[in-house]
């Protein structure tokens, strides 16, 4: 890729052998030692606690179509939901688990449940409630930006997805990556919490590209970032492809961690799709943050991002995978631990 294109692409060009090469494809001795150091990089940070965070996902209308996702506009097969505001409040005030310090809420990118479910609702339990505010709903206009961080939403969840711009164009990736990256430095210039991500294991998808995408992230200033596998996506145009490989998407936790320690890693739930150890070898690779679905049961077939049939993590799962990795939940939101940290590689 010519460096005279400049802007994001320069990363591409430079992206050059380094030990992150290695790492994502390590097996055997060499991926035990690597997990090994992500999981000492965080306990030097974080010591054992791993940070819970509860999920809503509030609808499932998205104007978007990326290739990959199930709920893109043009997944027919879908039935289309929005909760309504008293069930979303039912489940905050009656089904909140114990271990729970962080309220995310998740949709496709909705602009009308945003407006007229999530930031009703987080003015109410922002004055009402302790806990760690996050939203996760997409590239939208600046000002929903705003009104969200008044109403007390104080964490964003925004995944850049794939770091090269030609994939994300192919890929139909949420608008374009220049709209992308900007809303990602908006919500960092604006005093949020901003987490990203990137998916691995993508068709086509290079190494040369995963590194790329890597020191993108690593330029954003964020305070967390994620990784999944790709799953291929039933009602998509991938969904013949090859689901990605869960040793190598878990080593890519693991350069996470080791590349910016301070980082929240979520452990995400797609990877008890690979396998059903999947969640708890996260935590191994260096992983952080577990999330509990608390969407209720009628919906969460219908918030179909790979397949109806989805992996649920409830609180019981979830504080087993915890235990089993060896460490216990954080007493702490991870917005008000993020706080405490003047840098934030
Ligand atoms: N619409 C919001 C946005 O654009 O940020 C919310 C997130 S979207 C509903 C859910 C996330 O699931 C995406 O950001 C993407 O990373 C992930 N995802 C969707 N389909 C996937 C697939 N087939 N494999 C892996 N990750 C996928």
């Amino acid at each position: 890729m010519s460096k005279e294109r400049g802007g994001e692409e320069e990363y591409f060009a430079e992206a050059k052998a380094d030990w992150r090469r290695s790492a994502l494809t390590a097996g055997g001795e060499a991926q035990a030692s690597l997990w090994a150091s992500a999981q000492r990089a965080r306990e030097e940070i974080f010591g054992k606690r791993i940070f819970v965070r509860g999920v809503i996902e509030v609808g499932n209308f998205c104007r978007q179509n990326c290739a990959y996702c199930g709920m893109r506009r043009e997944n027919d097969a879908l039935r289309r939901f929005r909760l309504a505001r008293d069930v979303i409040r039912r489940v905050i005030d009656e089904s909140l688990p114990s271990s729970v310090t962080d309220l995310n809420f998740q949709a496709g990118e909705d602009p009308v449940a945003l407006k007229e479910l999530v930031l009703p609702v987080i003015e109410e339990i922002a004055k009402e409630k302790r806990l760690g505010i996050s939203v996760c709903l997409g590239t939208v206009d600046h000002r929903l930006y705003d009104e969200l961080r008044q109403a007390g939403a104080r964490g964003y969840i925004i995944k850049l997805e794939i770091g090269d711009p030609e994939q994300y164009r192919l890929l139909q990736c949420p608008g374009t990556i220049e709209r992308r990256l900007e809303a990602i430095r908006y919500l960092v210039r604006t005093g949020w919490y901003v987490s990203s991500g990137f998916i691995y294991g993508l068709p086509n998808q290079t190494l040369d590209q995963l590194i790329g995408t890597l020191d993108l992230l690593r330029s954003l200033t964020l305070r967390g970032c994620s990784v999944s596998p790709f799953i291929p996506g039933e009602g998509t145009p991938l969904f013949s492809e090859k689901r990605a490989d869960l040793d190598q998407t878990l080593n890519a936790v693991a350069v996470l961690r080791l590349s910016s320690p301070r980082w929240v890693v979520p452990a995400v739930s797609a990877l008890n799709l690979c396998d059903s150890s999947g969640y708890v070898r996260a935590l191994r690779a260096g992983a952080n943050l577990a999330t509990i679905n608390l969407t209720p049961s009628e919906w969460r077939g219908d918030y179909q991002l790979y397949r109806r049939k989805r992996w649920i993590m409830t609180e019981e799962r979830v504080l087993q995978a915890i235990a089993q990795a060896g460490c216990r939940p954080s007493p702490e939101s991870w917005i008000a631990a993020s706080s405490s940290f003047s840098s934030f590689g």
